[in-house]
């Protein structure tokens, strides 16, 4: 049996967990991080890759405490798109610099959502800027009888992003499936890793659960009883056209009747290199109590009402999937999103500790960074001060690298119809 004692070791292999591995080893620290699957398999793939800057929040004109905290997020973005953060993340693709917010036609809804624009432009950092009809592009040029508004808020190639945190995460980034992998609690919390006869232990300072839907039953594992975690489903539809045709690439936000966005729509490119739309806003809410089929006509109907003009309703050439997902969260009392990200120390016993994170949204991954930088501080643990790695060691390099998760258009597991 071989052991290994690193400073801290992270459990969960997506944004959260890859970018605080990825910070912690770039400030000294001796860290590693093992993913049970592929990264990000269980949320972070799945995301639309937005880069929030508070505007779905500020909807209700009120600068409302998840709107503050999530609006210092795209400047650090910014910084490390360009190469001058505190990670280089400038070989990850930017696929849109901004996301649009269109208004839907129709005198009542129209005056409601462009009510809604205004109030989340008067409240924001972000920048909300008006674009009359004549400088509209793409599949809004033209448009008229609608308000279209362009948000600086970026979209992102989510597998790109992981891509690249996984190469700095470099050695200290290692795939281990669940079953190979033990989680053990007490007075000094371990992971053991079976390999072959053998087996590896790693007897952290800090143990990090940021494994999504996965923290629970490390929770149970180690007997947090206290963590209280929750899970809100989403159902994301994806539509592509076939034979040749392409849908256009929209980034953005129609608004409905209501201070919430009606129908988020992001673009990305599958396998074949075709665009695929990828669905959210409050149809994904909705959708997630429904069949796919219902949910299916339901979008098509969606799609309609958004983008009139596109004459979707009347097109046969456009397939549709649906896809599920569990956002998972830090339990709030009434089960609704948590405004930030949260850290909670689970175990404290002398030397060790065990925290678990959730970081409510893509774009807080850096602040979970901190946070978990913030808790090693306070146990005196800071880079530097030791002379070996625990990444050095052979008993851990000779586990399997881990790889990205498949974008949800190219899982071969979608069903197209
Ligand atoms: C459909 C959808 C769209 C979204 N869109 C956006 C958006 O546009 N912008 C935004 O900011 N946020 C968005 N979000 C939220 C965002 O995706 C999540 O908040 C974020 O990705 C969570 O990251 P994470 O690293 O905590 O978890 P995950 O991405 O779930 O990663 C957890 C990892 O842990 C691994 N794991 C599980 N169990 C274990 C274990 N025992 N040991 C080791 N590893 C384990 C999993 O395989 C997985 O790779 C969206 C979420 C969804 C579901």
């Amino acid at each position: 049996m071989a052991e290994i004692q690193p400073d801290i070791l992270i459990l969960g292999g997506g944004i959260a967990g890859l970018w605080t591995c990825a910070v912690l080893a770039k400030a000294g620290l001796d860290v590693l991080c093992v993913e049970t699957a592929t990264l990000g398999a269980t949320q972070s793939i799945g995301a639309q890759g937005i880069i929030h800057g508070g505007m779905k929040y500020a909807l209700t004109g009120q600068a409302t405490r998840a709107a503050q905290a999530i609006a210092g997020m795209p400047p650090i973005w910014a910084d490390c798109l360009a190469g001058r953060g505190e990670l280089d993340l400038r070989a990850a693709r930017v696929l849109s610099d901004h996301t649009l917010l269109w208004t839907t036609p129709g005198l009542l809804a129209g005056a409601v959502s462009r009510f809604a624009a205004r109030a989340a432009k008067s409240v924001l950092r972000t920048e909300v800027t008006d674009v009359p009809a004549a400088e509209r592009t793409g599949p809004f040029a033209g448009v008229k009888g609608i308000d279209v508004y362009r948000v600086g808020e970026p979209v992102l190639d989510v597998a790109s992003v992981l891509a690249v945190l996984a190469e700095l995460c470099g050695p200290r980034l290692r795939r281990v499936p669940l079953e190979r992998l033990t989680v053990t609690g007490g007075s000094r919390p371990m992971v053991t890793i079976k390999e072959g006869e053998g087996e590896l232990v790693i007897r952290p300072r800090i143990m990090v659960g940021l494994a999504g839907p996965g923290n629970a039953a490390i929770a149970k594992a180690v007997g947090a009883t206290g963590v209280k975690s929750q899970l809100r489903p989403l159902a994301m539809v994806m539509a592509r056209a076939r034979g040749g045709a392409e849908l256009p690439m929209i980034f953005g936000h129609c608004l409905g009747a209501s201070n919430l966005p009606r129908l988020t729509v992001t673009t990305g490119r599958d396998g074949d290199g075709r665009n695929v739309w990828y669905l959210g806003g409050t149809i994904a809410e909705r959708g997630a109590g429904m069949e796919p089929a219902a949910l299916q006509v339901e979008a098509r109907a969606e799609l309609d009402a958004c983008l009139p003009w596109l004459g979707l309703a009347q097109r046969k050439d456009v397939s549709l999937a649906v896809v599920r997902w569990d956002r998972a969260e830090c339990q709030t009392a009434d089960g609704s999103r948590p405004d930030e990200p949260v850290l909670l120390p689970a175990v404290a016993g002398g030397d060790n500790a065990v925290y678990f994170g959730w970081p409510t949204k893509l774009a807080f991954a850096p602040r979970m960074a901190e946070l978990v930088g913030e808790a090693a501080r306070s146990m005196g643990i800071s880079g530097g001060g030791r002379a070996g790695s625990a990444s050095e060691s052979s008993n851990w390099l000779a586990l399997q690298p881990a790889q990205v998760a498949p974008l949800p258009w190219d899982d071969a597991a979608a069903v197209w119809s």
